[in-house]
């Protein structure tokens, strides 16, 4: 049905709610009323089928019934999570005002009511909605005059990072952010290349209006986001950039309500100081999250060991976005260094930090308004963990040499609280209790004894029965009447007498205290201005004393507003400390040493190990077989290109993965897990490992791989790395070969890139011979009785064979399946021995493959089970059935 507020017949709260939903057609509406958020029409709808909540009409609308739907108010976080993570945007519609002051408009009047809060993946704040180890982020992408901008605002944590680069890095720089949201002007949608780098991002793309992104009102915006004159104060921004954040400002407008969030001025990092990493290469590396979009099993998941959730977000930060300056990386490596000599000061520091809350979130949820009193617990908490570390820094680090390094001292300067931080640190211990309510309008939060109003409020109403009882006693002192003080919703308190007893009162003179209010059968009761003053204020104590702590509990709250800057930095520090104290702890942990990161075009790595894999294989109780590997882009001593062959299973992609793995670790500045490792810092790190069909996108592997490669080869420097395994193997072997053999000789010769190129065309190391800088590696196993055994072992060198049919066998291909490979193999071999190259290998002149070998009773017996269809005892009896036949 049309739904216009003006329509007639449309009750006034139904005008309200179709006016607010007009301002929020894109999302579902949670309108305020009394105890529960009730959705309306097709809100109530599709919340309904995605919540599970019941459907029920309310009222009718033009006639016909409205569909509603409610959750209660106290619930609503969880109700709202869903939604979000099923890809509904949720706009929130509060009552404005007390029902009370609505009614003194006329007994009609409608409660006020405005949307005060439209949520979205991008910007959500508590902690019910939130991963508490990763970080949230809205991102935005603009570009203008051939350059790229990405923006992106961490509300959560008050952050906003904004980086200019060139198109073709747009999907590697907005990748490694990890966006949950990426906002675009609509007309980026038909640009190829925006559109590739939204699709990598893994963000739900939400499309403004071209007109946002207009530099001249984007500016403005931005301006009017950060209460600042002129934006250039910040730095000189260029126009993409302004454009990103504009989009921004423009979002945080709209979906904050007009609330503008307190946000730390835009960190302006130029691609070119951190490691460019496609998405393609994240995905393939499983950095963050593996394959299947789990942080479980990725690398960060093996070394995480940081004990605080916002330490998780600063190690997560670090590791997704490696850094490509030395300088910058050695600082990293230079604090992890430190804390790992230390280990006292580390063990002290971790158990600290233990106990430290999520001061960030804490303080921008007070900011916005969102907070409780548990946040300002937080902030208590946190400026108090500060404190400590402050001493047990003070303490430790009066060393005759240096003090700690760069990274580790400027975290120190944050620890070292500023009068207002450390009033406010006062100012809470002093009056926040320590077992809090969850909300603000329970009270019960602000300590006794730190406000004497509300101290007395508190004693009024909760002392009322004994000022009572003194009340009474006074009273039948002064009349000699047996009075009781009692109490009823009606009357309030009053004192009541028998008829009989009360007699004397109604002689009593005008200038008697006691006033008549009400003769029962047998009993009679009074009051007197004493005690109707004191139920006046019995009743008002408890509403007073949560308005005097609803007041203490928004001037802490501006206090934290008004902080809000300087408490992020306090945050980012004690993260700063957790993610190197568990970056020098997993280091101790596995015998992980500091790499040598300097300028040259060097890979020299002794005895490296795979960190994930590792620990599957150490955890599975077997050893892992280090490996080196050597490479220099110079190609002096050692070779730019390694060919890398073996069966499979060999260990070739750990092999090609777990050398990129460790450019991450130590470009991240983390400690590598090898014996040493010296590294010519990386500009980009290509990893086409493994790929899969990338069906989503209707692309086969074969056409993924080219559209990889061809990004590869065009982007791809000297300075770069690059691991590629198994390329062309989607096509005709001459096809595959040829096309492995031109990408490998167009890296070592155009490109100059360090390059592992896996691969099962042995043919490939004949390129040892005809280029300069090309080694052979292979992955070595032994034949071993028949089976074959993998050492897993980097041995200079082309492998000899591919023993695919023994692996075949020992993945349980059929035996005579196996036995025909056998003689197939050994027919073309003969043949190429015969023909001596390859190329004249009638590879598919194979035509007439001698007839099977005639099927054994044994063979008829097995192909007509089917393990699925077995229960274990006909499992059982078939298995001594085969005995039999055998
Ligand atoms: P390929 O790529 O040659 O087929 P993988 O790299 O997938 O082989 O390795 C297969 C398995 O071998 C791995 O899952 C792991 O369990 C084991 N493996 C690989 N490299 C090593 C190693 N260096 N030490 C111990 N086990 C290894």
């Amino acid at each position: 049905p049309p739904k216009t507020a003006a329509e007639p017949g449309v009750t006034p709260v139904m005008a309200q709610f179709l006016e607010a939903k007009a301002k929020a057609t894109d999302a579902i509406l949670f309108f305020r009323m009394g105890d529960f958020y009730e959705l309306f029409f097709d809100d109530a709808v599709q919340a309904s089928a995605a919540l599970g909540l019941a459907l029920t009409k309310r009222g009718k609308h033009l006639g016909e019934d409205i569909p509603m739907a409610g959750v209660p108010v106290h619930a609503m976080e969880g109700y709202l999570a869903r939604l979000i993570r099923q890809g509904f945007r949720v706009a929130v519609c509060e009552q404005m005002e007390d029902p009370s002051e609505a009614k003194k408009r006329g007994s009609k009047a409608v409660v006020r009511r405005d949307i005060v809060r439209v949520v979205t993946p991008g910007t959500l704040t508590e902690d019910a909605l939130l991963d508490a180890r990763g970080a949230n982020r809205l991102a935005a992408v603009a570009i203008r005059k051939g350059r790229a901008a990405v923006a992106v605002v961490e509300l959560s944590a008050g952050a906003v990072d904004v980086v200019a680069c060139a198109l073709k890095d747009l999907g590697a720089t907005l990748a490694a952010f990890r966006p949950s949201e990426v906002l675009v002007p609509d007309r980026l949608f038909s640009d190829p290349e925006a559109k590739a780098a939204l699709d990598g991002s893994g963000g739900v793309v939400q499309a403004l209006p071209q007109a946002q992104a207009e530099p001249v009102g984007a500016r403005a915006r931005v301006e009017r986001l950060y209460g600042v004159a002129v934006l250039d104060g910040f730095g000189a921004f260029e126009e993409a950039e302004v454009s990103a954040l504009g989009l921004i400002a423009a979002y945080l407008e709209t979906t904050q309500a007009g609330r503008i969030p307190v946000l730390s001025p835009p960190r302006r990092s130029g691609e070119a100081g951190f490691l460019a990493i496609d998405p393609a290469t994240r995905l393939s590396l499983e950095i963050d999250r593996t394959q299947r979009g789990e942080r479980e099993g990725s690398l960060l998941s093996v070394i995480d060991r940081t004990v605080t959730a916002a330490g998780a977000r600063a190690l997560g930060e670090r590791i997704a976005r490696p850094r490509r300056d030395p300088v910058q990386i050695n600082h990293g490596l230079d604090a992890v260094e430190w804390l790992l000599e230390r280990r006292d000061l580390r063990r002290d520091l971790r158990s600290s930090l233990r106990a430290c809350p999520d001061l960030a979130r804490a303080a921008s949820r007070l900011a916005l308004g969102r907070g409780g009193p548990r946040d300002l617990a937080a902030i208590r908490a946190g400026l108090s963990t500060a404190q400590t570390l402050s001493a047990l820094f003070a303490s430790t680090t009066r060393e005759p040499i240096a003090g700690p390094p760069e990274r580790i001292g400027s975290c120190l300067d944050q620890l070292a609280l500023d009068p207002a931080l450390g009033h406010l640190l006062g100012d809470l211990v002093d009056g926040l209790v320590e077992e809090l309510p969850h909300l603000v309008r329970d009270g019960g939060y602000v300590r006794p004894g730190h406000r004497p109003e509300l101290d007395a409020a508190r004693t009024l109403r909760d002392d009322s029965r004994k000022v009572v009882a003194e009340l009474e006693a006074r009273a039948i002192s002064q009349s000699g009447v047996a009075f009781k003080v009692r109490h009823n919703a009606v009357l309030g308190y009053f004192l009541e007498a028998s008829a009989k007893a009360a007699e004397p009162l109604f002689r009593a003179g005008p200038d008697s205290p006691f006033i008549h209010r009400q003769t029962l059968a047998n009993q009679v009761r009074f009051t007197t201005v004493e005690l109707s003053e004191l139920d006046a204020k019995i009743s008002q104590a408890g509403h007073r004393a949560l308005a005097l702590e609803a007041e203490t509990f928004e001037a802490w709250r501006r206090a934290v507003e008004s902080l809000a800057l300087k408490l992020q930095t306090l945050a980012e520090a004690l993260a700063e400390l957790d993610a190197n104290a568990a970056l020098a702890e997993w280091a101790e942990e596995v015998g992980a040493v500091r790499p040598v990161v300097d300028s040259s075009l060097g890979f020299m790595v002794e005895a490296g190990r795979h960190p994930v894999v590792e620990a599957a294989v150490k955890a599975a109780g077997d050893p892992y077989t280090p490996n080196p590997c050597r490479l220099d882009g110079s190609g002096v001593g050692c070779a730019r290109l390694a060919i890398v062959t073996g069966p499979n299973m060999a260990g070739k992609s750990t092999f090609l993965r777990q050398n990129a793995l460790l450019v991450i670790l130590a470009q991240a500045g983390a400690f590598v897990p090898a014996a040493s490792m010296r590294l010519g810092v990386v500009d980009r790190l290509f990893s086409r490992v493994g790929a899969g069909d990338d069906l989503a996108r209707g692309r086969s592997t074969f056409m993924t791989e080219m559209v990889e490669t061809a990004a590869i080869l065009t982007q791809a420097t000297e300075r770069s790395f690059v691991v590629l395994d198994e390329i062309g193997r989607g096509t005709a072997t001459y096809d595959g070969l040829a096309i492995a053999w031109a990408v490998a000789e167009a890296l070592h010769d155009v490109n100059r890139t360090r390059t592992l190129f896996a691969t099962h065309y042995h043919e490939l190391a004949r390129l040892e011979d005809r280029l300069d800088h090309v080694c052979n590696l292979s992955m070595r196993a032994r034949e071993w009785n028949g089976d074959l055994v993998f050492l897993h072992e980097a041995a200079p060198g082309a492998a000899d064979r591919s023993y695919g049919v023994q692996v075949a066998r020992l993945a349980g291909v059929p035996p005579p399946v196996v036995a025909r490979a056998k003689s197939v193999l050994a027919r073309l071999e003969g043949e190429k021995a015969a023909h001596g190259r390859l190329d004249d290998l009638p590879l598919f002149a194979v035509a007439e493959p001698a007839a099977p070998p005639p099927l054994s009773a044994l063979d008829v017996a097995l192909s007509e089970l089917d393990p699925d269809a077995l229960s274990p005892r006909e499992a059982l009896e078939a298995l001594y059935r085969l005995k039999q036949i055998a």
